[in-house]
């Protein structure tokens, strides 16, 4: 069963005023406005489990599809202590605006289950996974519904996905979840994909702004899929990564931090804190040091109206999904601070995703170069698509990026009309 707190979070209120104030923007027809604050469905399922004491653990899981009128529905599956019902409303949402605003051939969706993974073992993360598999199972398909990573799960956790769906099939279906190992129909560069995207969106941003990104002081909330990947691409291109940080704190160092010695330090210790040469710092403190970049790429609700206006930033390129409140979202674009929004920022993930569900029914590879290159044409296309419009409506990226994603899942419903 849900409680109240189920539908409320920062994040659906975040993702209903950002439709609210689109649907007035786009002069949207009253019933389709009412018809895209809604999921068209939502399961809560109970997940029980054997764990490694011999006792059974009973996790909550969720999968809302937020709509299907461009296609099947397509979104990550998130393991996290404090997912419930609403946030998890709220990220199948932000991914229909995403996926339309990208031109992808989906609708949106998303998954969730209340646990952190830390806490369990690998048996047990491979019990849980394969329950709420089956007990989703009458919601996810190639052609219905098709799962990814997202915070705290991974090419792993794609793997038992995909395998348990198989099973309940009687054949191989690799086209059910994205984000799987290679060996088992996964894409060259999908690990890579948001962060790769973050890095093609931040230069697009830049060269509209007459900036270079080499050289550029920028720091990292988040050191995972998207936030470490982000990381070592941007070194890489010669930008100075002076902080970063993980669920146990953050690291800073004004001269920049030597990102490949990190992964190694990372991959000894298990978090980012105590690498040599570094100054402790808070999750809260990173975000506020002086920089030129923020790459928010953790949580949602970070950056709100308590600290809006202590960010130093000029750019502030949203890899997590809602990391900005409304009331910042005033605030930044008040300072003349340009926001890159999740929906346009972080978008290469799913991108990729496509590109890899397409390989998967065509059972037909394609190369890495491939994949990038096609990554890089479909980010900056978005992007500057996004930019001509907050040129000509005078409005800032996010407002310009609801309005095409909004718009086109709104023509979708127009055209198809409403049932029955
Ligand atoms: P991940 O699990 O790989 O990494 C998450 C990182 O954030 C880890 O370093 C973790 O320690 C840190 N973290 C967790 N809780 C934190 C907290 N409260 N404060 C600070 N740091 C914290 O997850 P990910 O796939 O990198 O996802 C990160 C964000 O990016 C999420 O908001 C997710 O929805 C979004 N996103 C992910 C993808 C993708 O392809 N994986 C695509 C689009 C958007």
């Amino acid at each position: 069963m849900t409680d109240k707190s189920d539908f409320d979070s920062p994040m659906l209120r975040t993702a209903l005023a950002q439709l609210d104030q689109t649907a007035e923007r786009l002069q949207l027809d009253q019933g389709v406005h009412e018809r895209l604050r809604h999921p068209r469905r939502a399961l809560v399922v109970s997940i029980p489990i054997q764990m490694d004491n011999g006792t059974t653990g009973v996790f909550t899981g969720y999968r809302v599809h937020h709509n299907s009128v461009l296609g099947p529905t397509k979104g990550g599956l998130r393991y996290a202590p404090d997912v419930d019902l609403a946030e998890v409303s709220a990220l199948a949402m932000l991914m229909s605006w995403k996926c339309a605003l990208m031109n992808l051939p989906y609708g949106g969706a998303k998954g969730g289950v209340r646990v952190d993974p830390r806490k369990l073992s690998r048996q047990e993360l491979e019990n849980l996974t394969r329950r709420y598999t089956a007990e989703i199972i009458l919601f996810i398909g190639p052609d219905l519904d098709i799962p990814a990573p997202d915070m705290g799960t991974d090419e792993q956790t794609m793997a038992w996905m995909m395998d348990t769906y198989s099973m309940t099939q009687g054949r191989t279906v690799p086209g059910v979840v994205t984000g799987k190992p290679l060996i088992i129909g996964g894409s060259a560069g999908r690990r890579e994909a948001t962060g790769r995207g973050i890095v093609y969106a931040l230069y697009q941003a830049a060269r509209h702004l007459g900036q270079d990104l080499k050289g550029r002081k920028i720091a990292v909330q988040g050191f995972g899929n998207v936030g470490g990947v982000a990381a070592r691409l941007l070194w890489r291109e010669g930008c100075v990564i002076v902080g970063v940080s993980d669920v146990k704190g953050g690291i800073w160092n004004s001269h920049g931090i030597d990102i490949r010695q990190l992964e190694a330090h990372v991959a000894a210790t298990g978090g980012v804190a105590g690498f040599p040469g570094t100054e402790p710092i808070s999750n809260d403190e990173l975000l506020t040091q002086p920089c030129e970049v923020l790459i928010p790429a953790a949580v949602g609700s970070v950056i709100r109206a308590d600290n809006a206006d202590r960010i130093k930033a000029t750019i502030v390129a949203e890899g997590a999904n809602a990391p900005t409140t409304p009331e910042a979202d005033v605030i930044l674009r008040d300072r003349g601070i340009t926001v890159i929004p999740d929906i346009l920022c972080n978008a290469g993930g799913v991108v990729v995703s496509y590109f890899e569900w397409v390989q998967g029914l065509q059972y037909y590879f394609w190369r890495e170069s491939e994949i990038t290159s096609r990554l890089q044409e479909v980010m900056t296309r978005a992007f500057n698509r996004v930019w001509a419009l907050a040129t000509k409506e005078g409005t800032d990226l996010r407002t310009a990026a609801l309005m095409e994603g909004v718009r086109r899942v709104a023509e979708g419903y127009k055209v198809r009309g409403l049932y029955p």
